[in-house]
């Protein structure tokens, strides 16, 4: 038997985690293991596995994920010093969780993509 989804259990309220938002397409709360001060995961309520799974019917819930993403980075005082949204997709981005997620880190400076 395959393990459940953890977002989708934390979605149905079966893996207690305090929500800092919630609407009919998207969940955010922190993320468990937070790499930056302000570290937050923002989901898809349905469950999508990665970008991969992304068609057109999903333009409003990805938008809306962006969007509550910047929505948070605001509300956590990160305009001025900016943040990083990222996507990991897939095995050599580092995707452990497969469920379609946006973190939100920010509250310190980061490494230069590459560097
Ligand atoms: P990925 O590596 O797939 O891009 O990111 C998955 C993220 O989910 C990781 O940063 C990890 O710390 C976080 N995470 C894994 N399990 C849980 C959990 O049960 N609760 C929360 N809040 N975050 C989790």
């Amino acid at each position: 038997m395959t393990s459940p989804c953890i977002f989708c259990e934390i979605i149905a309220g079966r893996q207690p985690t305090e929500l800092l938002y919630q609407d009919d397409l998207v969940t955010a709360f922190n993320d468990r293991f937070p790499k930056a001060p302000v570290h937050i995961l923002v989901i898809p309520n349905k469950h999508l596995d990665s970008i991969n799974s992304l068609s057109d019917e999903y333009q409003l819930t990805i938008s809306r994920l962006i969007l509550t993403a910047r929505q948070l980075a605001y509300d956590k005082g990160l305009s001025e010093d900016g943040y990083r949204l990222v996507i990991n997709t897939g095995p050599n981005a580092g995707q452990s969780v497969h469920h379609l997620h946006v973190h939100l880190l920010g509250g310190k400076a980061m490494p230069l993509m590459g560097g």
